[in-house]
């Protein structure tokens, strides 16, 4: 049992049904910016211009941008693939209740407070 009822999940689902759209449509601004930009550099000469550094670092945040968004994607249809086997709303980790709350928050969590915190203090830089 996930301890949420029909009408909750049914609620939350719609939540990442939401975030799912809007991430999707994010990336692909993300990806088309990319190509127009990509049509207007001027042709790679020798030596780097301040102008083409500059626009490598852009890259390099929009890419950064565009992996987050991919991972949260993922963690979406991590999220719908546990409400279909009735292991949502439960930590991954510990496989202790997480608060509703924090599903409300952000519905594609898969772990409980603390179990978050420790991931993360192992896989941040
Ligand atoms: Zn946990």
């Amino acid at each position: 049992m996930t301890g949420l009822s029909e009408k909750q999940l049914a609620s939350l689902r719609k939540k990442l049904d939401r975030r799912e759209a809007e991430l999707s449509a994010e990336l692909a601004s993300i990806n088309n910016e990319a190509m127009e930009e990509s049509a207007h550099l001027p042709p790679l000469e020798a030596g780097d211009t301040l102008d083409q550094a500059e626009a490598r670092t852009h890259e390099t945040i929009r890419d950064g941008e565009a992996l987050r968004d991919a991972l949260e994607l993922r963690r979406i249809a991590d999220a719908r693939a546990r409400m279909r086997n009735g292991s949502y709303g439960r930590c991954i980790d510990c496989g202790t209740q997480i608060p509703r709350e924090r599903l409300e928050v952000q519905p594609s969590s898969e772990r409980c407070v603390p179990c978050q915190r420790l991931y993360e203090a192992h896989h941040s830089a």
